[in-house]
């Protein structure tokens, strides 16, 4: 047996302490608890998989992807077992531990610039350019349609094994979990967690694209619709604000005992709106926590006890200072 066994069959926990006062549970899958450390272990070992089934992988040969760094870590997982290299591009917003943990752990990472999708500097341009530059395998979560597959056959029957969901949510990077679940799950209302920045919300609702703003949540919202995200499975959409998201994150790991990211955070802020709407005889609110927060930890958000700012961290540590330093001066003896 593999470590690639151990991907999935994750735990799905009640949120006892967030969900105490709301007519049904709020049930969350343990992404986070996956080898690679995120929901994508999933998607990089369905993608490997289907291209070796149809022969489209020699051996040794190169994976490139367009990744947040979730789907880095896992296709280095993947990549590490079944012995491929990895090139991985990722927009310089993202945070420094996941291209640290990528380096790490063998992968190639290119940084590009937060550029729009048109822009030929964006980070899913640059890898396809560098794919068909290099003849490396584009792995094309974006677009791969193992991608939704894998959680149609996973993730989906894995909560129906447990529950009957009367609603799931859950944010989209790809659209691959969302998707996937939705038709799995055809009985579910299908709720998008979406970013304020984001134009995902928009799509849903008018049919047209809104206006992009910057937001700090990794992973998740968008500026265009994935081709893997089917948008007709999904019936409401709730709006979440960076703050709202990693207030809720800090929940999850005080209130829960969850060490989730920033991500895990608006789904489940979004989650606790749903289930107020529901009646106490609906079935419980599924979401999914994609990843861990040890991804987060040189982002302020995840540093500081009150979220984003950072001018109160020095109080928070303070008490902990070596040597008798004080203030901003203990702080920076601590990193
Ligand atoms: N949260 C995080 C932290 C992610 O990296 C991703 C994937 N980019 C998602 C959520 C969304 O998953 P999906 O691509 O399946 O929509």
């Amino acid at each position: 047996m593999s470590v690639l066994e151990a991907i999935g069959r994750t735990h799905l926990v009640e949120l006892t302490a967030i969900g105490r006062d709301l007519p049904v549970p709020i049930l969350a899958k343990c992404e986070h608890l996956n080898p690679g450390g995120s929901i994508k272990d999933r998607i990089a070992r369905a993608i490997v998989e289907d291209a070796e089934a149809r022969s489209a992988l020699s051996p040794g040969a190169t994976l490139i992807e367009a990744t947040a760094g979730n789907t880095g870590l896992g296709l280095a997982l993947v990549a590490a077992v079944r012995g491929y290299r990895l090139v991985c591009t990722m927009p310089a917003k993202m945070s420094a531990d996941k291209r640290i943990a990528l380096e790490a752990l063998g992968a190639r990472v290119v940084i590009t610039p937060n550029a729009p999708p048109s822009h030929p500097d964006n980070f899913r341009n640059v890898a396809r350019r560098m794919a068909e530059e290099h003849g490396y395998f584009l792995t094309d979560q974006f677009n791969n349609p193992a991608n939704p597959r894998v959680h149609e056959l996973t993730t989906g029957p894995e909560i129906l094994a447990v529950v009957r969901p009367s609603a799931f949510v859950a944010g989209v990077g790809t659209g691959g979990t969302l998707t996937g679940v939705a038709r799995a799950i055809p009985s579910a209302r299908i709720v998008l967690a979406d970013p304020i920045g984001s134009q995902l919300a928009d799509f849903i609702e008018t049919g047209a694209l809104g206006g992009d703003g910057p937001y700090l949540v990794e992973g998740i919202g968008g500026s265009e619709i994935p081709s893997v995200f089917d948008t007709k499975l999904v019936h409401a959409v709730e709006r979440i604000s960076d703050e709202e998201s990693f207030a809720t994150a800090r929940r999850l790991w005080r209130e829960e005992g969850l060490f989730v990211g920033g991500s895990a955070g608006t789904n489940v802020a979004a989650a606790i709106r749903v289930a107020r709407t529901m009646r106490r005889s609906d079935g419980p609110v599924v979401t999914v926590l994609p990843d861990g927060w040890d991804r987060y930890r040189a982002q302020p958000w995840a540093r500081t006890t009150n979220g984003l700012d950072p001018s109160r961290a020095p109080q928070a540590f303070v008490r902990f200072a070596p040597h008798g330093l004080e203030g901003d001066e203990g702080v920076a003896a601590l990193r």
